[in-house]
């Protein structure tokens, strides 16, 4: 026991600091693209159909899953730096152009007021691979400990503030997605996490795919494929207006 206690003194306080000046993604991450020209090659080298060329075109994050591919075979159209502030409140605002990027704004004032300072997410799994719930997961580690802020994943959405979803929906899971932003008392608050949520990522056209319903309106939309625990925590912070 007194080992243990020695090697707890010896790490000493293990949660970073958010947010922090300098703070990126790692070296090997694709973060917010620099879109410089995008024309017809650039489009056709993307695999998942996120490119639209011309003048009105841009990359769109929402279908964007990340891979490099367009930047590897044109890097005079686009270049990706290592920025991780990439949620955005509207879905058209996940297409990036030549412009500035327009981030998250906050939910509006009368909900954040009925937040004060706790801020609950039931998570749904709507049939992905389970990629974006471990960088959720991880939120709630010592190293990122987002409790400190308040925010926290629940189990029952009666406690919940609003719900997280990820994957692309699956007919097998539209009614459990359905029922539990039921079961959210309101006025609540809907996140569409990672690039299957967001426009279907790999699985977009599948017919066993339906997307988060119409009538369900989501609030922030986090891209990624599976975004980093950063860029969660950036569109987290910011829908409750922690950050600006
Ligand atoms: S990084 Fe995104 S836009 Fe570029 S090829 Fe991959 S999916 Fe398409």
């Amino acid at each position: 026991m007194f080992k243990e206690i020695i090697a707890r003194f010896k790490q000493g306080y293990r949660t970073m600091e958010f947010p922090a000046p300098g703070l990126a993604l790692p070296p090997r991450g694709l973060g917010l693209p620099l879109v410089k020209q995008l024309d017809e090659k650039a489009a056709a080298a993307c695999p998942y159909a996120a490119i639209t060329p011309g003048a009105g075109g841009g990359l769109d994050l929402g279908r964007c899953v990340f891979c490099g591919a367009c930047a590897q075979a044109f890097p005079e159209a686009v270049e990706f730096t290592r920025e991780y502030k990439l949620c955005a409140s509207a879905r058209q605002d996940l297409v990036v152009g030549v412009g500035a990027f327009k981030r998250a704004a906050p939910v509006a004032a009368d909900i954040r007021r009925i937040l004060g300072r706790s801020f609950k997410l039931r998570q749904v799994s709507a049939g992905g691979c389970g990629a974006c719930e471990a960088d959720c997961n991880v939120l709630g580690t010592l190293a990122w400990d987002m409790g400190r802020f308040g925010v926290q994943f629940v189990a029952s959405p009666r406690h919940a503030d609003g719900i997280l979803i990820t994957g692309p929906v699956t007919k097998n899971m539209e009614l459990a997605l359905r029922k539990t932003y039921d079961a959210v008392p309101g006025p609540k608050v809907v996140i569409a996490c990672g690039a299957c949520a967001i426009a279907g990522g790999p699985y977009a056209g599948h017919e066993e795919c339906v997307g988060i319903p119409r009538d369900i309106p989501v609030d922030l939309y986090i891209p990624g494929c599976p975004p980093h625990p950063l860029t969660i925590l950036d569109g987290l912070l910011r829908l409750i207006g922690r950050i600006d």
